[in-house]
């Protein structure tokens, strides 16, 4: 009876994912013609193309290395009696106590894969700052890191520490009180993520009053999006990229732009990002984001809680039933491959909507020159490749490439959309 409450929940969640995703994800939205990407790719200096280029290729290895170990240690700790054993020793001090071994436990499986994959991230940090695009000292990068420890940590530890909570008292129908609950943290964590998160790793500023402002604000109420502030972050403290962005839902949006954006591009062309950041305001790609997460995150928890009937899986781990802590390791290596599966479907649905902001950008500004100009900034300034390899873009790109947006603002020029 339980399961299959269980699997007719997860199936009108997977419809309720699919109706939502099908409204409000711009599908139809294909890349600008091909001809015009690779006229704007010859445009392009062609030193400072092979430099993005050498650039990332010589990111890319110690990136997917990091990858495949992270998998390998996820797999190896949950397809084996380790991460049992882990999460036994974790609450041990506490008389193994479930709450205590929930949280440790977790930290420590974490931790192992943290510790394996750091040299990897040290190498990556060793080729951005001799590149110029990282400024960060040793000391100020492995603050950065503990920072991110310390967030993870909190997040993830109430996380583990609900989840086993539930799974405690509720033995059989954790799978209904877990999915809510999953969906709520993450609609939780976008309303709280800029003011409680973001502030951990960057001091915000409202920008100066001057000319600029106050045709931000102009524009955005020309737009019809309320925006109170154009909030400035000190990004220069860690890096030479230039970037904006948008976050948080309700009383907590805020529109964002690097400091470094102030300094390298010319004022028109953060007046073209800011339309940019716009257009997800305007189209509420935050909330979109936020609600396509939460469905898919409840579904994960109730897809996982049918996955713990599969008792070969269970031998393998050590474990009696998935919703004890001693089964976390599991829980971790079905989420880590899951992640890799549903990556590339995230970025797929990431480079549309932002192909929609890159057009309402268009759209709101009316100025497709300076558009382009600005793209080709990023990428510049940013070494970004700016036609990169198809495998790569197909599987891991968030935005359209340079070119594929450089192309979009040409269509545009020319009346084509
Ligand atoms: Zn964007």
């Amino acid at each position: 009876m339980n399961r299959l409450w269980a699997a007719g929940t997860l199936a009108v969640l997977l419809i309720a994912l699919a109706v939502v995703a099908l409204l409000v994800i711009p599908w139809h939205r294909p890349p600008a013609p091909r001809p015009d990407q690779l006229d704007a790719l010859r445009q392009l200096p062609a030193d400072k193309v092979a430099r993005a280029r050498e650039f990332r290729s010589e990111l890319r290895p110690g990136s997917y290395a990091s990858m495949i170990l992270g998998l390998v240690i996820a797999l190896v700790i949950g397809l084996t009696p380790i991460g049992a054993w882990l999460v036994t020793q974790a609450g041990r001090p506490f008389g193994g106590h479930w709450l205590a071994q929930a949280v440790l436990g977790g930290f420590l499986v974490v931790l192992v894969s943290e510790v394996v994959t750091l040299p990897l991230a040290a190498w990556r940090h060793t080729i951005v700052v001799r590149y110029g695009i990282s400024t960060q000292s040793w000391g100020a990068w492995s603050v950065d890191l503990l920072k991110s420890f310390a967030v993870g940590a909190v997040i993830g530890g109430l996380a583990l520490a609900g989840f086993y909570t539930v799974t405690h008292f509720a033995p059989r129908w954790w799978w209904a009180f877990g999915a809510a609950g999953a969906a709520g943290l993450v609609v939780l964590l976008s309303f709280v993520l800029p003011v409680l998160v973001e502030p951990v790793f960057n001091k915000f500023t409202p920008m100066p009053d001057g000319p600029l402002r106050t045709e931000l604000i102009q524009l955005a109420a020309r737009d019809g999006v309320p925006v109170k502030d154009v909030l400035v972050a000190d990004a220069s403290r860690r890096t030479k990229a230039v970037n904006a962005y948008v976050s948080g839902l309700g009383p907590t949006r805020r529109i964002v732009v690097y400091d470094t954006m102030l300094t390298e591009a010319e004022p028109a062309e953060v007046v073209s990002v800011a339309a940019h950041e716009l257009g997800h305001a305007k189209d509420g790609d935050v909330l979109t984001g936020t609600l396509l997460g939460a469905l898919g995150t409840a579904a994960a928890v109730i897809a996982l809680f049918l996955l713990g009937s599969w008792g070969w899986l269970l031998n393998r781990a050590g474990a009696d039933t998935i919703g004890e802590p001693k089964a976390i390791g599991l829980l971790l290596a079905v989420v880590a491959l899951a992640g890799l599966v549903a990556g590339p479907a995230q970025a797929f649905v990431s480079r549309r909507i932002e192909a929609r902001a890159d057009q309402h950008a268009l759209v709101l500004t009316g100025d497709p020159a300076t558009f382009e100009a600005m793209q080709r900034r990023l990428g510049t300034v940013n070494l970004s490749d700016p036609d990169p390899p198809a495998w790569e873009h197909v599987l891991f790109a968030s935005h359209p490439s340079t070119v594929e947006r450089m192309a979009a603002a040409r269509a545009f020029a020319r009346g084509d959309r």
